[in-house]
Formats: structure tokens, C-alpha cells, sequence
């Protein structure tokens, strides 16, 4: 018998648990066939709502369910890290609780696992039913991500991805605390099998992330993925300086001609203004590298637990 541990991240879920569980025992002939034993981990990223209540029943019910409840919201990151650190499995594959990663696509993907793949990995080809701004943006933040980061981060990849022991190992062996899994997954490399799937909506709830939320994970995981920007930072230095040193060549040619070294003090000013802009936005690219930094050298925890069943 094998163990395949499904890791499943939850935060204010509580309609979602059971059909989950259900969905997923679907496939249970399949697995029996496959003398496949199952592990069900619900991490529950601190729900305010009944979501733990909801998992301590299933737990209840069937020995193959548990818990994990952290003491606050860490976010789907610090849930995926912790799920792979508890799984015991030989193979594990992670979920979201909203029914957007088709259970019915398991024995699909366990069978490239049989054919010697090293994880399988899923996209949706559609971003059907989304917003189209949010659509749009997610598409520019691949093409920028691609272009700027020798890790290569697939348009589209969900994190439904199936995998074996060595390759969980490989991604625990990352500690780091800015944890972009999509890069991670990119990382680690081994040998990767894509499966796509038109979008499916979300069952029940609502989604957890606002236009502005994964403004902010787009930065994260450009940061820790790539360190382009610093160098745009200094290209755009010597570029100025090159422009600057024109610029006073022309003036003091200007002065010996024409004599008249103050005229020109609206485009002085321009040019102040723009330097100086460009001069904030490059601090702002190293304090942004900085602060991630910071963040890794505390050390801090990941997650912390709450409760364990
Ligand atoms: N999630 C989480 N912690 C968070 C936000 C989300 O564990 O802080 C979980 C959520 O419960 C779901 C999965 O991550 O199982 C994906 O979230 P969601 O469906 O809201 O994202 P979307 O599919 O809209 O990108
Ligand atoms: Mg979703």
C-alpha cells in the first residue's frame, strides 16, 4: 500500500469542507484499485468562521481526516508550507477547498506518476467567469515574471499539483520565509507533467484575494524570484549620469557662445523633477529587496499552531 496525502488550504471555508470530502472520495474505486491509502489534510489558515467546527466532524467520522489550525491567518503560502511539512505520504498532492481543482482529474495525473513523472502539475486554459482587468494584469505579470526570472513560471498554473516524496523533500528543503510557491514549484525542477483544464468557478464563498492582495504577491514574487530590478535601478543610474554630463557640456558651450548661463529654468526644473522621481523609485526597488531581507533574517516562524487533530 502507498499513502497520498492531500493537502487541502482553508480559510473560512466552512460550506466548502464537506463537498470537498465527497468530491474527492468520488474517486475512492480508483484509488482501492490502485492499493492507494488516503490522508486528508485540512489546514485551516485561521478561519474565523466554522471551518475547523466543520473538519472536526469529518475527523469524527473518518480516521483518515485531520486538522491543523494555526492561531491567526497566515496566508495560502505559510498553509501549503505547513501541509507538505505534515504530510506523510509518498505522494502528496495540494487542493483548494473551493472545488476550482477538479478532484476528478487524480487518477488522470497519478497515472503520469506511474509513467515516471516526478509531479504533475495543472493550468487552466481559460480564465473564464473572471474579471477581465484581473485577467489582463495576471497575464502582464507572467509575460514581466518570465522575462525578468530564469525560473520559469507558467501563465495560468494552478497550485493543484501532484507529486512525489523527492520532490516534496526538495520544496521543504526551501526555508525560506517568502515563500512564492509558484516559483518554488519552478525551482526545484524535476521532471513535470502539465495538465489543462478549462477554469472552473468557485462553488460556494467568495474568493479571498482582492485586486489588491495579488497586487502585492505579484511584488513578492517578483522580489523573490528575481533580482532584475536592482540592475534596472542601476542601468537607469548610468544612463542619467550619461545624459547629465551632455547636458552640462551643452551649457558651457551655450555660455561661451551666447553668454546667457540662467535661461532654460522651466526645463530645469523638469528635469529635477523627473531625476528626483526616478531616484524614489529606484530607493523604493532596494527597500523593497530590503525589507524581504529583513523578514528572512528574523527567522520568524512560518505559521504558528493552534490546534492538531
Ligand atoms: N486560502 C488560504 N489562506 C488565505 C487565502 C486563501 O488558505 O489567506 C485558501 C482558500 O481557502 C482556498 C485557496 O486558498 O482553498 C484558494 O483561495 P481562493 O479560492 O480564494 O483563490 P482564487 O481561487 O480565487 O485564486
Ligand atoms: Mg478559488
Amino acid at each position: 500500500m502507498s499513502l497520498l496525502s492531500i493537502i487541502v488550504p482553508c480559510y473560512n471555508e466552512e460550506e466548502n469542507i464537506a463537498d470537498f470530502y465527497h468530491e474527492v472520495l468520488k474517486n475512492s474505486a480508483f484509488f482501492e484499485e490502485k492499493k492507494i491509502e488516503l490522508e486528508m489534510l485540512y489546514i485551516d489558515d485561521g478561519s474565523k468562521d466554522g471551518t475547523a467546527a466543520e473538519v472536526k466532524k469529518l475527523c469524527a467520522e473518518d480516521k483518515r481526516v485531520h486538522l491543523l489550525s494555526f492561531s491567526r491567518n497566515f496566508g495560502k503560502e505559510a498553509a501549503i508550507y505547513a501541509g507538505l511539512k505534515k504530510a506523510k505520504g509518498d505522494y502528496a498532492v495540494l487542493m483548494d477547498a473551493d472545488l476550482q481543482d477538479p478532484p476528478a482529474l487524480l487518477p488522470e495525473m497519478y497515472s503520469y506518476i506511474e509513467q515516471g513523472y516526478d509531479s504533475v502539475a495543472t493550468r487552466r486554459v481559460t480564465r473564464k467567469g473572471e474579471p477581465v482587468i484581473r485577467s489582463f494584469f495576471a497575464r502582464l505579470f507572467y509575460r514581466l515574471m518570465n522575462r525578468i526570472s530564469k525560473t520559469e513560471i507558467v501563465d495560468g498554473a494552478r497550485d493543484y499539483r501532484l507529486m512525489t516524496r523527492q520532490v516534496v523533500d526538495a520544496i521543504l528543503s526551501m526555508t525560506e520565509y517568502n515563500r512564492f510557491t509558484k516559483g518554488i514549484f519552478g525551482w526545484v525542477g524535476f521532471e513535470t507533467k502539465w495538465i489543462e483544464f478549462e477554469n472552473v468557478e468557485r462553488k460556494k464563498g467568495e474568493t479571498k484575494w482582492s485586486f489588491w492582495k495579488l497586487f502585492l504577491y505579484s511584488l513578492d514574487g517578483i522580489t523573490a524570484f528575481s533580482t532584475m530590478p536592482l540592475a534596472v535601478a542601476s542601468v537607469m543610474g548610468v544612463l542619467f549620469c550619461i545624459v547629465a554630463f551632455l547636458l552640462i557640456a551643452v551649457t558651457i558651450v551655450r555660455k561661451l557662445i551666447f553668454g546667457d548661463p540662467t535661461s532654460g529654468w522651466p526645463s530645469l526644473v523638469c528635469i529635477i523633477s523627473l531625476i528626483s522621481g526616478v531616484q524614489l523609485f529606484c530607493l523604493g526597488i532596494v527597500g523593497q529587496y530590503l525589507s524581504k531581507t529583513y523578514m528572512e533574517v528574523k527567522r520568524r516562524p512560518v505559521y504558528l499552531v493552534k490546534e492538531e487533530i
